[in-house]
This record gives C-alpha cells, sequence and structure tokens, in this order.
C-alpha cells in the first residue's frame, strides 16, 4: 500500500513571522524620517551659526528617535522569532520539528500526554471596518508531557492558520492513539456501509482499476461485482481530470523545509533595520551628506521590498501545503493492512499506481495519500476542503508575488545603474 516512512507537516507557515517584519518595517520608516528631519533641521540651524547648547539639544531628537525605534523593533522582533516558519516531521518513533524556535528538538510519541489549544487574550490584533471592528486573539498549541513542563509548538493570530492548528492538534492526537493502541473501539461499532470488503476475512479492501484485487490481510482474491465496477469507472474518470493537478500537488509535497522559507524572512529582517541605519550613518559622514544616504534608500528600499515578495512566495507555498496536509489526507486506515479510507465519508478509495490523489468511490472526494495523521476514530472535518480551491488561490498568490518580485528586481537594477552613473 501507499506508505510513507517520514511525514512532514508545516507547523508555523511563517505568514506571522512576515507580518511582524512589516509592523518593524512600518516602525522603521517613521523612526527613520522622525531623525533624518531631526537632522536635517541641526545641520540648517548649523548653519545658521546656532550656539552648542542648542546644537546639543537638536543632536538628541534623532538619538531619542533611535531609542523609540530601538525598542519598538526588539518588541516586534520578539514576535517574528516566535513566528517563523516551524515544520514537524513524524515517523513511528517521534516528533522532529524543523526551523523556527522549537528547531532541532524532538519529543518521542511514549513521552506525549496530551495536546492542548489555549487563548492568550493580552496578545490581539484589532482590525477596524466601517462597520465593525474584529479582534483575533492569538491561539497557542501546547504539547502536555509526561515527567516535564509543556511545550508550546505554535502561535498564531491568523483566523486561517488558527483553524489548522485546530487540524494539527487532531493530527497529533489521533497519532498518539493510535500509537496506544486505543483508536479503533468506536470504529467498530461504526460499521460503514460503504466499504468494500473481503469475502473470506471480512477486512476492507482497496478498490484497483482492474476486475479483482487481492485482500491485504489474508490474500484472498476479491471479485469486484458489476455495480462496484461501474463507481470504479467512473471515479477513474474523475481521477483523469485531477491528473494534471497531480503535478502542482507533487511539487507543494516535495517542497524544501521550514529552513528555507526562514532564510528570506531572517534576511528581510536583517535589511530592515541595517538598510535605514546603513543610509543615516552614510549621511553624516563628512564629505558624503544626505546624498549618499538617499542613494544608498534608493538602492536597498527596492531590494528589501524584493526579498519581501520572495518571502511572500515562500509562505504562500507553505500555506497551500498547510491547506493539503491539514484538510485533504485520507483517513488512516482502522487496522493494519487494510486500504487508507475517504476523508469525508470514509468510504473505499480508488488507488492508483504512482497517483498521490484517490477519489472516493462514494462520496467521490479527492483524498491524498500518505499525508494523514488522523487515526480512523477522529471524525473528518474537512469538508471545507478543495482541491482546486487550494491550488486556485496557491496560483493566484503565486502569481502577485512573482509579479512584485520581478517589479522590484527591475527597479532596484535602473536604481543601482543611476547611483553608479
Ligand atoms: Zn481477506
Ligand atoms: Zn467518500
Amino acid at each position: 500500500m501507499h506508505k510513507q516512512p517520514c511525514i512532514r507537516l508545516p507547523l508555523q507557515t511563517g505568514g506571522g513571522a512576515l507580518g511582524a517584519l512589516f509592523w518593524t518595517a512600518l516602525t522603521t520608516v517613521a523612526s527613520f524620517g522622525a531623525a533624518s528631519f531631526g537632522l536635517f533641521m541641526l545641520s540648517s540651524m548649523n548653519r545658521e551659526g546656532e550656539s552648542t547648547g542648542g546644537l546639543l539639544v537638536m543632536s538628541l531628537i534623532p538619538a531619542l528617535c533611535s531609542l523609540g525605534f530601538g525598542a519598538a523593533t526588539l518588541a516586534i522582533r520578539r514576535e517574528f522569532v516566535r513566528q517563523r516558519a516551524t515544520d514537524v516531521e513524524v515517523d513511528d518513533r517521534e516528533l522532529r520539528f524543523v526551523g523556527g524556535a522549537l528547531g532541532g528538538t524532538s519529543i518521542p510519541w511514549g513521552e506525549i500526554e496530551s495536546c492542548t489549544i489555549t487563548t492568550d487574550s493580552t496578545r490581539y490584533v484589532r482590525t477596524k471596518t466601517s462597520r465593525r471592528t474584529t479582534t483575533e486573539y492569538m491561539d497557542q498549541l501546547w504539547l502536555a508531557r509526561r515527567r516535564s513542563s509543556p511545550r508550546l509548538l505554535a502561535e498564531s493570530l491568523d483566523a486561517g492558520e488558527k483553524a489548522s492548528l485546530g487540524e494539527l492538534r487532531q493530527a497529533i492526537l489521533g497519532a498518539c492513539q493510535a500509537r496506544g493502541g486505543r483508536a479503533s473501539e468506536d470504529e467498530a461499532t461504526q460499521q460503514p456501509t460503504s466499504v468494500l470488503q473481503c469475502a473470506a476475512c471480512g477486512s476492507a479492501v482497496a478498490a484497483v482499476e482492474a476486475a479483482e484485487t487481492a485482500c491485504g490481510s489474508c490474500g484472498a482474491t476479491v471479485e469486484f461485482d458489476p455495480d462496484t465496477a461501474e463507481r470504479i469507472r467512473s471515479a477513474a474518470d474523475l481521477g483523469r481530470v485531477t491528473e494534471r493537478l497531480e503535478e502542482a500537488i507533487q511539487r507543494l509535497l516535495d517542497q524544501p523545509p521550514a529552513t528555507s522559507a526562514n532564510r528570506p524572512l531572517d534576511l528581510l529582517g536583517f535589511l530592515i533595520l541595517a538598510v535605514p541605519a546603513a543610509a543615516l550613518g552614510v549621511s553624516v559622514l563628512p564629505g558624503v551628506g544626505a546624498t549618499g544616504g538617499l542613494a544608498l534608500l534608493a538602492v536597498g528600499v527596492p531590494f528589501a521590498t524584493g526579498i519581501a515578495f520572495l518571502a511572500r512566495l515562500f509562505v504562500a507555498e507553505r500555506q497551500a501545503l498547510r491547506a493539503l496536509t491539514a484538510g485533504m489526507g485520507a483517513r488512516n486506515p482502522a487496522r493494519a493492512g487494510e486500504p487508507p479510507r475517504c476523508r469525508q465519508c470514509g468510504g473505499t478509495l480508488l488507488i492508483r499506481d504512482r497517483h498521490v490523489v484517490a477519489i472516493c468511490l462514494f462520496c467521490r472526494a479527492e483524498n491524498l495519500l500518505g499525508l494523514d495523521l488522523r487515526s480512523a476514530l477522529a471524525a473528518a472535518q474537512s469538508h471545507d476542503y478543495e482541491l482546486g480551491a487550494i491550488l486556485a488561490k496557491r496560483q493566484s498568490q503565486r502569481r502577485r508575488a512573482v509579479a512584485g518580485l520581478v517589479a522590484c528586481a527591475v527597479v532596484t537594477a535602473l536604481a543601482l545603474l543611476a547611483v553608479i552613473a
């Protein structure tokens, strides 16, 4: 059957970190504006032959601005560090974290007691529109461990990311239960009707594009009746439509880990602070003056904006990956040897060689194979997810980010040429 030894799930997409950097950039622009205004005043008064006392007072302005800027930046950077992109890698033994604040740590399944979500009401974002004000509080995903203190896994202010923290919690709980062997009691009493079964042993079997298949549990040959054969044919027809999407899905699933999304995010964080600071430094140098600082800004600002679009591109890919992994995965089999089931109705899936998308014979939902951690017990909550919608959203975000990236590259090149000339 379709088996992956290790599954990688996006724990934090990096969207929160990008948001924190956006606020850092705004603070920087405001402080930089105030500081350069102060410097401008200072130099014009200096020209008029002002007293040294006044000069001292005037030089306090940039100093105070820098101090305020530093304090605000420190506060926001803490948010940035906490919300950098993080992946969690899952295998039979443990949960491993890649990138972000938790990067490099691992927690064995045996240590995990439970997984909860709490809301921190002291941290929130308030959005005001003409009609109403909405407040989004910070949700935190905690892992309770035996013999040690609980661990903060992820946190987010974004409504979409918060929804998938809930899915992730389900996934971790499901995987814990499956490993503790307590998962299948309810499933047995549920007796699903839309499942193909082996006549010899009663185990569920997968649908394939053939007249018969071998039971994964006892090896007996299971022949498909005419009604099932018809369902297989129509699911296969539907599956052929998704074939062109499979390449895009495969690329999303194979995308590099969180550490590569953190690279442009970190570079952006550095540039937001370094470009204005360098410009300010250059403009007070004797013999260079304000023109030097402005030239540095003219090149540095579009370059940093380009890096922001690059980071946005990575984050959009990770958000699409998260939607796929949180919502599209086929349910794990109830017993070893059985095939995965439909995420929506628990029915039999049509499994095709070398395909990641499996169509349900009964409700015709698209399922991704080899992703889901939820035990068969956990209720399918994934009705809102639709493959086409996830990929279309990803496509439009991608297009916008690439357009921004290209525009910034052109502006940076032009500015560089102008400065050299
Ligand atoms: Zn059998
Ligand atoms: Zn189904």
